[in-house]
């Protein structure tokens, strides 16, 4: 017998990337479709601030259920110094006896659950209880496609993919330059490599792929994910529900915030917000480029800072949005910088409130690192971007935002290839702010936001994959 409301269980892994979608999914499933729903959020002991006050805001503002799973201590497992996706893999995977607890011992069990991609361990849980499993996939078709068919490229491709000449075919989909590849597959001898096809595997054992994006910003990799003959074989003809944009809505508020003041008492559409999601960290020279580059440009900034990093640039990935060090946020700027510069910018330490950042009638553009979250918010607040990829799939977001959406530029090499030098930073961000091709941009992303707020709206094409999904789950359970 169909069950009078569906429950859901979303587990989601730590990083504010994978849990702010989530929740935001969960809400929406919650308010728009009459579900009730459990988050399951797994926390570090390096859990910031900001995911706090994250899980407190929906605890307190909705009626989602968030339940804090503390993660397995892997110290012993792992070495310190391993990367993230295996640090975070493991991670989960020794974490699934406390989600088995806790989805055990609700008061109702779960008709449904839905993992992350570095949560698909979890579904053991789903097998135990009988129930249907999902993916949601945080990034976009045309990664998930890459990812799902990475394990048929592992048995083409002779030698490092970074090696190649050509780019790499995905069937029915826009091929991948070689040095676009996510990170995990840059070297194949490295750990991240095996980690990140097992979990290419896993992910088509699902029921089927919740993404994150919407019919019209992503129509090729989509159809290739439901119809290409090849495609469809590697993802075991599972279907494909999209569920974006799932991108935070901007809530004004009247507390204000020192950047948001900031930004009241400047002229509309002058100011270039920059930031590298919630752990992406850039090189001291590069800081110093960049710093240079903004001054350069007589363009007003606000600018999210935090120490340099020479360890990679996701090396804040599990402290995202924690304060600055002991030097406060400038010890690591140069010198005169923020004297210099106190008239046109704002450097704000660590963490800032992105999604009101980027609705603000004076914000122009957005140096970004291209996570898929950020890529989304600016998307639907109609902001024109500099892409300055760091890590993960970010590269691959920036080729789409650059090349096939028209509504960023970027720099002439690769930022993670070769520091972008001053004068280069400065003729992207005046242009971005003054130039025919910043002008032309703001024109694309605007009819862009349209399609993505057409296609959350009550019967555009998420909010009907969405019932779909629904309907497919209800059919299994009946
Ligand atoms: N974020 C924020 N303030 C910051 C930095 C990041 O609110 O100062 C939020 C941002 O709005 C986005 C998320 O953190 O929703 C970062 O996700 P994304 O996928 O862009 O990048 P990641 O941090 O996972 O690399």
């Amino acid at each position: 017998m169909a069950p009078k409301q569906l429950h859901v269980a979303i587990v989601a892994s730590p990083g504010i990337g994978h849990l702010l979608p989530v929740l935001l999914l969960g809400n929406r499933l919650v308010t728009h479709h009459n579900l009730r729903v459990t988050v399951l959020s797994v926390i570090t002991t390096d859990t910031s601030s900001a995911v706090y006050d994250l899980l407190t805001s929906f605890t307190t503002n909705t009626t989602l259920s968030v339940i804090r799973i503390p993660a397995a201590n892997i110290s012993s497992i792992v070495h310190p110094d391993a990367k993230v996706v295996t640090r975070l893999c493991v991670m989960m995977r020794e974490t699934i006896p406390a989600i088995r607890e806790s989805i055990w011992s609700m008061d109702s069990h779960p008709h449904v659950l839905i993992a992350d991609i570095f949560s698909n361990e979890s579904w053991v849980i789903a097998e135990e209880l009988g129930i249907p499993k999902y993916a949601f996939v945080t990034g976009s078709a045309w990664f998930t496609a890459l990812f799902a068919y990475s394990p048929v490229l592992d048995k083409q491709v002779v030698g490092q993919y970074v090696d190649l000449d050509e780019a790499l075919e995905i069937p029915g989909c826009k091929s991948v330059r070689p040095e676009d590849v996510v990170d995990p597959m840059l070297y194949r001898d490295d750990e991240t490599y095996g980690v990140y096809l097992a979990q290419a595997i896993d992910v088509t054992l699902a029921d089927g792929m919740l993404i994150n994006t919407w019919e019209d910003l992503e129509p090729q990799s989509l159809d290739a994910l439901r119809n290409n003959p090849i495609l469809r074989s590697v993802v075991k003809h599972k279907p494909v529900y999209t569920v974006g944009p799932i991108s935070k809505p901007y809530e004004p508020t009247v507390l204000k915030n020192e950047v948001i003041e900031w930004l009241d008492k400047q002229p509309k559409r002058s100011v270039i917000y920059v930031s590298f999601g919630s752990g992406g960290t850039i090189s001291v020279e590069q800081m110093n480029e960049l710093m240079f580059g903004l001054e350069m440009s007589r363009q007003r900034f606000v600018w999210v800072v935090r120490p340099p990093s020479g360890k990679g640039s996701d090396s804040s990935f599990f402290k995202g949005g924690q304060p600055s060090g002991p030097d406060g946020p400038c010890g690591y700027l140069s010198e005169g910088f923020l004297a210099r510069t106190v008239k046109v910018g704002l450097v704000v330490p660590s963490w800032a409130p992105q999604p009101e950042i980027l609705n603000h009638p004076s914000v122009a553009g957005f140096l970004t690192h291209c996570g898929w979250n950020s890529t989304l918010e600016s998307i639907t607040s109609g902001v024109p971007m500099i892409a300055w990829p760091l890590y993960a799939e970010q590269k691959l977001n920036a080729t789409m935002l650059a090349e096939e959406l028209k509504v960023a530029v970027r720099p002439e090499v690769l930022p993670t290839k070769k520091v972008v030098g001053r004068e280069e930073v400065a003729r992207m961000v005046t242009d971005l702010v003054e130039g025919e091709n910043g002008k032309a941009m703001k024109v694309k992303v605007m009819r862009l936001k349209e399609d993505a707020e057409k296609a959350i709206s009550e019967n555009g094409s998420s909010y009907i994959s969405i019932c779909k999904f629904i309907e497919d789950c209800l059919s299994q359970i009946q």
